[in-house]
């Protein structure tokens, strides 16, 4: 089993309150407002931490990802990117 599925069968035997926490950790670690990428629709809507929540509101424009350089793609085991436009890593493993 690699990392991110440890991760999310770790985190489904979490209660609602350690996951709401750790989502908001995950989120004060998110580096999309430092992306070439990410607009300012995006940051109207306080849109982040796509890895997690899925495909952006927005209508986005692909100009890079630094999402293999944030840290939650190392502490989660993270393997894809463009999750703004993508969608989350469980969608993008059909989980
Ligand atoms: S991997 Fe990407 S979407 Fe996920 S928290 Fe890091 S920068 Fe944000
Ligand atoms: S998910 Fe990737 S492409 Fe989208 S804003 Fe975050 S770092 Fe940039």
């Amino acid at each position: 089993m690699d990392k991110f599925m440890e991760t999310a069968k770790k985190m489904e035997q979490m209660s609602p309150e350690a996951k709401k926490q750790m989502m908001t950790k995950n989120r004060s670690m998110c580096i999309c407002a430092k992306c070439p990428t990410y607009n300012s629709c995006m940051k109207e809507k306080n849109e982040l931490l796509f890895c997690s929540t899925g495909k952006s509101a927005c209508s986005v424009e692909m100009k890079a990802c630094i999402c293999p350089t944030c840290p939650v793609t190392a502490m989660m085991g993270l393997t894809h990117a463009y999750y703004c436009v993508k969608g989350s890593e469980k969608e993008l493993r059909r989980m």
